[in-house]
């Protein structure tokens, strides 16, 4: 019985020691780690979000999205098909003056379109960047006015979130958005149901970077690869809070996309992987 129980703890051991000897760290070990602080407080003209920084809150699990869309099959949308080599990179919480323009410079110079899910506070403040995103032939959806929590508020404040952001960018660039996406991905019965009566449809992930915890581009890449497949949504940010740090973001996209074109990958917008036309 003794000598089960010593054989046993040396398993034990022997694994342990070869997981950590591979180097394998799952991602809630990066969430763990101790940042390098980039000082976003320099002229980024990025307003607060009005929610607190995606850090403190994320409650959406990969389960809550596929059980919502699985209720509301033809609202709230997580990946596309899995029979065709396409994915889709998706930017949120932007637009800012720093790092949105980098991600801009690298999806035209690698000619992506991508989808930005833009917050309408931001846009107000950074019109240009937003001219551009349009002209450069990339997907706005519609991210609310400043990034609150919509499960506290009333309908009626809801509505005005997306609304004012809507009217925002369609004061910008003259298109009307038709793609939402949740701030901190909080949904609930009441909300699906007033944004498709909005004429919306909710678009979640498949693949979360986690990269407003200021990832390396190293730690973003294995996250992307290790979960990436056919008709995947990526989430990933292009504009940050106070002392959030997107450069491995910027620093990992064009690594991302070599390495799933040389795979036989494909880059589409939101509707294009979704088959949705508006
Ligand atoms: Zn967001």
């Amino acid at each position: 019985m003794m000598k089960r129980k010593m054989a046993l703890i040396l398993i034990v051991i022997i694994i342990l020691a070869a997981i950590s000897l591979s180097g394998y760290k799952s991602p809630m070990k990066y969430a763990a780690k101790k940042l390098t602080l980039w000082d976003h407080t320099k002229n980024t003209n990025t307003p607060t979000l009005a929610g607190g920084p995606e850090k403190k809150h994320r409650y959406t699990t990969r389960t809550k999205i596929i059980m919502m869309n699985h209720q509301y099959p033809y609202i709230i949308y997580y990946k596309g098909s899995n029979q065709k080599k396409q994915m889709a990179l998706t930017f949120d919480d932007g637009p800012d003056n720093y790092f949105t323009p980098q991600i801009l410079d690298i999806l035209k110079r690698e000619k992506v379109h991508a989808t930005f899910f833009v917050v309408g506070k931001r846009a107000e403040a950074n019109p240009q960047i937003v001219k551009r995103m349009y002209r450069e032939g990339h997907i706005i959806g519609n991210h609310t006015w400043d990034h609150p929590f919509l499960t506290k508020l009333s309908a009626a404040k809801r509505y005005s979130e997306i609304k004012d952001t809507e009217n925002e960018i369609f004061q910008i660039t003259h298109y009307k958005t038709w793609l939402f996406r949740a701030p901190y991905g909080e949904l609930n019965k009441d909300i699906i149901k007033q944004i498709d009566g909005m004429g919306y449809k909710i678009i979640a992930w498949s693949v979360d970077t986690v990269d407003w915890k200021g990832l390396k581009s190293g730690q973003i890449e294995t996250i992307v690869f290790s979960h990436a497949e056919n008709g995947s949504i990526i989430l990933q940010h292009c504009a940050g809070g106070k002392n959030e740090d997107l450069s491995g973001t910027v620093k990992a996209l064009p690594r991302i996309i070599e390495y799933y074109r040389r795979e036989g990958f494909s880059f589409v917008t939101i509707p294009e992987l979704l088959n949705l036309l508006q």
